[in-house]
């Protein structure tokens, strides 16, 4: 039997009219941003407010903040070969997986279709978090209390786990092991975030509630009223982490064959993965391609794509470093329906993400800049942060995490000979627990079952078809947005009757 990839979203366009293709090729793609926002601008009934914004959203890059195409870029798949096991997708997942597997003398070749780090893995937020914030209200009652606390161990492991590679492979990604909050932003807050202290202390993550002294105390930001504290974790560099795993695996012998999309596989004990210029024979396939994996015809009912995008400021001067507090750098999210995220990076840029999600019809993930995400990130700096309002912004960039209904990973194996390994679901939590994910599949590969990655089988609830998908999602997400946009008017309110 053999799985096709659905190749309708390559050169697709987008809401700009604009194809992948021209994105990708990175300088170049800034030369057909500025004509997309014009397209933008003409579409809306309200002209944009002013050029300062419009200076802001022309900052989008199609590769994400934090990497560039490698100038040692791995040459494509040209010629039929064979490995031991075939992986595809270089993010955490894939890289961790590999590196495993090498280090017991496997032969692994990695494809990947553009470059390691092009998918969520170098474009997210950096946060390394553990069983904080985890969705329990989606998952408990399917699961039960005593497989939460296995599903919470999994995720607090993977933190330490994670730090253990940084040092194992000598990464600098500029860790700061902060811990992270999260925060309240209205006093309506206070019982949802003492809810998740009581959760976390149940199923096993460590957290504390921080009063608004305590908040004071530590210096955090005045919008930020009180929170849960983790003082697991911290924020990253998650492009020089990828980055770091990417050098790992070449140093190991795995090799990578980057610009090399899969395009079919077979089933049976020996697997054909067949590539534009080349093919590969391996006994064993792991798909570490998370959101993107419903296009290779797997998980199409189990997991969607939504799109998450980020803004990024540029490096803040001393004076306004000083203003702001925040000794220790924290990584901060909200309790709102949908999290904002607040961190500053080593380069002093504050970095700020999600807030809006956006289900794509026919779980399709086509690179394109999302205007009207980066406008909402940027109301959210200015309610945040009133004394940057001026700051202007030097990135915004857009990416796909995958979700299941439980919010759950999807973890497991398929094909005839359950020989196809795949990891999925990652629902926004995966830089610790898509690391650790890769590296025990790569350990049932090897004949080991963790007892961690057993503890995250479960039955994944099944999806909607479209349009029921398309219109339910994107339903729950607007409705999230706005009960958030609500309570962010009430707090602008009280903000302006302060003075
Ligand atoms: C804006 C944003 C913010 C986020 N913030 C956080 C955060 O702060 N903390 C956190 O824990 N998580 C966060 N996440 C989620 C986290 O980034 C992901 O869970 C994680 O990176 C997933 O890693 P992965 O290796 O499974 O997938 P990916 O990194 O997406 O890798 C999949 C790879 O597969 C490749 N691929 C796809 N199809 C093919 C094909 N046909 N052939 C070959 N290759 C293919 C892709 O190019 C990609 O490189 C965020 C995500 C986004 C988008």
């Amino acid at each position: 039997m053999s799985k096709g990839l659905d190749t309708t979203q390559d050169g697709q366009a987008g809401r700009s009219g604009m194809t992948r293709r021209r994105f990708v090729k990175g300088a170049a793609a800034t030369a057909v941003v500025v004509p997309a926002i014009a397209a933008v601008r003409s579409s809306r009934t309200e002209p944009l407010a002013d050029a300062r914004e419009m200076a802001d959203l022309e900052k989008y890059r199609a590769v994400g903040g934090w990497v560039e195409k490698p100038d040692d870029m791995q040459p494509a798949l040209g010629r039929d070969v064979s490995a031991d096991v075939v992986i595809v997708g270089a993010g955490f997942a894939g890289l961790s997986a590999a590196l495993e597997l090498a280090r017991h003398g496997a032969q692994v070749i990695v494809l990947e279709r553009e470059f390691a780090g092009f998918g969520a893995s170098g474009r997210n937020a950096g946060y390394l978090g553990g069983g904080v914030a985890l969705e329990y209200d989606l998952f408990l009652k399917d699961i039960g209390k005593e497989r939460a606390k296995e599903i919470v161990r999994f995720y607090e492991d993977a933190v330490p786990f994670v730090e253990g590679k940084l040092k194992e492979h000598g990464i600098d990604c500029d860790y700061n092991p902060s811990g992270l909050i999260r925060a309240g932003i209205h006093p309506s807050q206070e019982e949802k975030v003492r809810e998740g202290v009581r959760a976390s202390a149940e199923f096993g993550a460590q957290s504390e509630f921080l009063d608004e002294a305590q908040m004071r105390a530590r210096g955090i930001p005045s919008a930020f009223l009180f929170g849960e504290y983790t003082p697991r974790g911290g924020t990253l560099n998650p492009g020089k982490y990828v980055m770091g795993l990417r050098r790992a695996a070449l140093r190991a012998g795995v090799k990578i064959y980057e610009n090399t999309p899969l395009l079919s596989y077979t089933e049976g004990p020996v697997i054909q993965v067949k590539t534009p210029r080349g093919s590969v024979n391996a006994p064993v396939l792991m798909l570490a391609t998370n959101a993107y994996t419903p296009q290779l015809g797997l998980l199409a009912d189990k997991v969607v794509p939504l799109r998450v995008s980020a803004i990024e400021t540029e490096p803040l001067t001393a004076a306004q470093l000083q203003s702001l507090g925040w000794p220790r750098r924290e990584g901060i999210v909200t309790a709102h329906w949908t999290m904002e995220s607040h961190r500053l990076t080593a380069h002093n840029t504050l970095l700020v993400t999600t807030k809006r999600l956006h289900y794509p019809y026919g779980s399709k993930t086509p690179n394109v800049p999302d205007y009207d995400q980066y406008r909402e990130l940027r109301i959210a700096l200015h309610d945040r942060f009133p004394a940057l309002k001026d700051i202007a912004v030097r990135a915004c960039w857009s990416g796909y995490v995958s979700f299941a209904n439980d919010a759950l990973p999807v973890v497991g194996a398929t094909g005839s000979q359950q020989n196809i390994y795949y990891s999925a679901g990652c629902s926004g939590h995966g830089v610790a627990s898509q690391s650790m994910v890769g590296h025990m599949i790569a350990q049932r590969i090897r004949g080991i079952e963790p007892p961690l990655l057993a503890a995250l089988h479960h039955e994944t609830p099944s999806t909607l078809p479209e349009p029921f998908r398309w219109c339910a999602l994107n339903g729950a997400l607007t409705g999230a947005s706005a009960m958030d946009d609500w309570l962010n008017r009430r707090v602008r309110d009280a903000a302006n009757q302060r003075g």
